[in-house]
C-alpha cells in the first residue's frame, strides 16, 4: 500500500492552510524579532520598507513586505561583513560568528559563492530530523545505505549528510568532481540501497554502467533513487527513463537555501515536492511574481517566485529572500499519497526564465516537450542564446540530440514534430537544430540549459 505522506510535527496533520499559518505566526513574530535585534541590516530593510517589527503579525502581513534580500544583496553584505567584521557570512549573521558549526554555500559558476547554508549546532539540531523524516518518507531507514555523489564539503548538500546519519543509514560520500567510474566503482564494491545525485547524473550512468562494470544499473538493485538540484523527475520521461532503468522508484527532493524540506511521493504520475515541515520557514506560503515583484495570492494552481523567511534559525537567518525558485503551488489534498499540505511543482529559475514574444518560458518546459520524442532524440538539448537573457529575438534556437541514423528527410520532420508540440504547449515556435547524439557535452552536475553564443 502507499504510504500516506505525513508533516514531521504530527499535530499538523489535519489542519488547513490557514489553521498552520495561525499556528505558525507567534513563531514568526519571535523570529522577527530576533532577526530585528541581532542584524543592522535587518532593522536597516524594515526601515527602508516603512515598516515596524510590530506591523508583521501573521503571515499575511509578511507577505505584504517587500523582498530584502537577493543573490547580489546577500554577496555584497559578504563583502561588507569581510572588510568591516572580518568575516564572510554577511552582516544579516545573527549569532556570534564562534557559534558556527557547519556553512555551505553555492556552486559559485555565476559568481562569488554566497554562504547560505551556514548554521549553527542548534540550527542543525533543528533541520536535521525534518531532513531525515523526508528521507525516512521514501523507505530510507537503518541499514540502508546512501550513495550519495554531490559536490561535497563546503557545499550546500553536505548537510543532508546529517539527516542520512540520524536515520542510522549509511551515507557511502562521494564528491562528484571524482568523476563516474569512481561513483560506479563505489557502487560496485559498497552495494548501496539508495543513490542520491542529480538527475543528470543519474541518467548519464545508465549509459555509463554497462561499459564500466559490464552489467546495467539495474544491477545495482536499488530501492530507491532521491535526486534533486535541478528539475528531474518532474518531467515524466525522466521519471520514466530512471524507474525503467534502476527499476527502482525515483524520488525528487529539495532544501533550497536550507529551507523548505521537500519531498515528492510514491506516485505513478509526479505529484510534486511535498511540503512536510512548514515551522522551518514560510517559503511555500510567500510567492512573488518574477518580474514585477509584487505578491502572489497563495492559490491552487498559483505560479511564483519562492520568498523565503526562516522560522527557526540562529546562523544567517532569512528573511523575505527571493532566492530565485519559480514554482507552481497545489493546495489540493495529494492524489497518490493524500497529503494535506502544500505541494510546489518547480517551474524553473528566475534567472533561467525567458521572454520570447510576450512569453515567459522556462527552459524545463521546453525539455519536457523535447523529451516527448525518445527516443529518437536522446533528451540532451540546449537553448542557443545569442544575447543575454531574458529577452529573446524570436525564433528561440534549440539544439537538440538525435538518436540512431535518421536521414535528413527524416530530421526535418522530427524537428518540425518537435517546434509544433513546443508551440502547442508554451505558444512559440522554435527554430529546431538536430544535432548528432554524443554533439552535446554531458554533465554530472547540473546540466546547463543555455548555450551562451554571445560570450
Ligand atoms: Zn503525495
Amino acid at each position: 500500500m502507499k504510504k500516506r505522506f505525513s508533516y514531521y510535527m504530527p499535530e499538523m496533520d489535519g489542519l488547513s492552510i490557514p489553521e498552520i499559518e495561525a499556528m505558525l505566526a507567534p513563531r514568526l513574530r519571535e523570529q522577527l524579532k530576533y532577526c530585528y535585534d541581532s542584524s543592522r541590516y535587518y532593522k536597516e530593510k524594515f526601515k527602508q520598507a516603512g515598516a515596524e517589527l510590530g506591523d508583521i503579525q501573521t503571515f499575511e502581513d509578511l507577505r505584504k513586505l517587500p523582498v530584502f534580500m537577493t543573490k547580489e544583496d546577500e554577496r555584497a553584505c559578504q563583502e561588507e561583513s569581510r572588510q568591516k567584521l572580518g568575516h564572510t557570512f554577511g552582516t544579516h549573521l545573527c549569532a556570534p560568528v564562534d557559534e558556527l558549526y557547519l556553512t555551505g554555500t553555492t556552486s559559485g559558476t555565476t559568481g562569488v559563492p554566497t554562504f547560505t547554508y551556514t548554521f549553527t549546532k542548534n540550527d542543525l539540531d533543528f533541520l536535521a530530523p525534518r531532513l531525515a523524516h523526508r528521507l525516512a518518507l521514501c523507505g530510507v531507514g537503518k541499514g540502508d545505505r546512501g550513495l550519495f555523489c554531490f559536490t561535497l564539503g563546503i557545499y550546500a548538500t553536505t548537510m543532508t549528510l546529517w539527516g542520512l546519519r540520524l536515520l542510522g543509514a549509511l551515507p557511502i560520500d562521494i564528491d562528484a568532481r571524482a568523476g563516474t567510474d569512481t561513483f560506479l566503482k563505489f557502487a560496485d564494491l559498497t552495494r548501496p540501497t539508495h543513490l542520491a545525485c542529480t538527475p543528470s547524473l543519474a541518467l548519464y550512468l545508465i549509459e555509463k554502467c554497462p561499459k564500466m562494470l559490464g552489467y546495467p544499473v539495474s544491477e545495482l538493485k536499488l530501492k530507491g533513487l532521491l535526486t534533486t538540484g535541478e528539475p528531474g523527475i518532474a518531467n515524466p520521461a525522466i521519471k520514466k527513463t530512471l524507474e525503467e532503468s534502476y527499476q527502482c522508484p525515483s524520488f525528487d527532493y529539495w532544501s533550497p537555501a536550507g529551507h523548505a524540506p521537500g519531498i515528492s511521493c510514491l506516485s505513478d504520475e509526479y505529484q510534486g515536492l511535498h511540503a512536510i515541515a512548514p515551522e522551518v520557514c514560510t517559503s511555500y506560503f510567500d510567492l512573488i511574481d518574477p518580474i514585477s515583484g509584487e505578491s502572489v495570492p497563495l492559490e491552487d494552481g498559483a505560479v511564483g517566485q519562492m520568498v523565503h523567511t526562516s522560522l527557526h534559525r540562529e546562523a544567517c537567518p532569512l528573511v523575505k529572500y527571493a532566492y530565485g525558485d519559480v514554482v507552481k503551488i497545489f493546495l489540493g489534498e495529494c492524489p497518490s499519497c493524500g497529503f494535506k499540505g502544500i505541494r510546489a511543482k518547480l517551474v524553473g529559475r528566475a534567472d533561467d526564465m525567458l521572454i520570447v514574444k510576450g512569453v515567459n518560458v522556462y527552459p524545463a518546459a521546453v525539455r519536457t516537450e523535447v523529451m516527448k520524442f525518445k527516443p529518437q532524440v536522446t533528451g540532451q538539448m540546449r537553448i542557443v542564446l545569442d544575447s543575454p537573457p531574458p529577452r529573446v529575438e524570436p525564433p528561440l534556437k534549440l539544439k537538440v540530440e538525435y538518436q540512431g541514423n535518421l536521414d535528413q528527410r527524416e530530421l526535418d520532420a522530427l524537428a518540425e514534430k518537435i517546434a509544433q508540440a513546443v508551440h502547442d504547449t508554451l505558444r512559440m515556435r522554435p527554430k529546431v537544430i538536430m544535432v548528432p547524439e554524443g554533439d552535446l557535452p554531458r554533465h554530472t552536475r547540473k546540466t546547463p540549459v543555455f548555450e551562451k553564443a554571445y560570450e
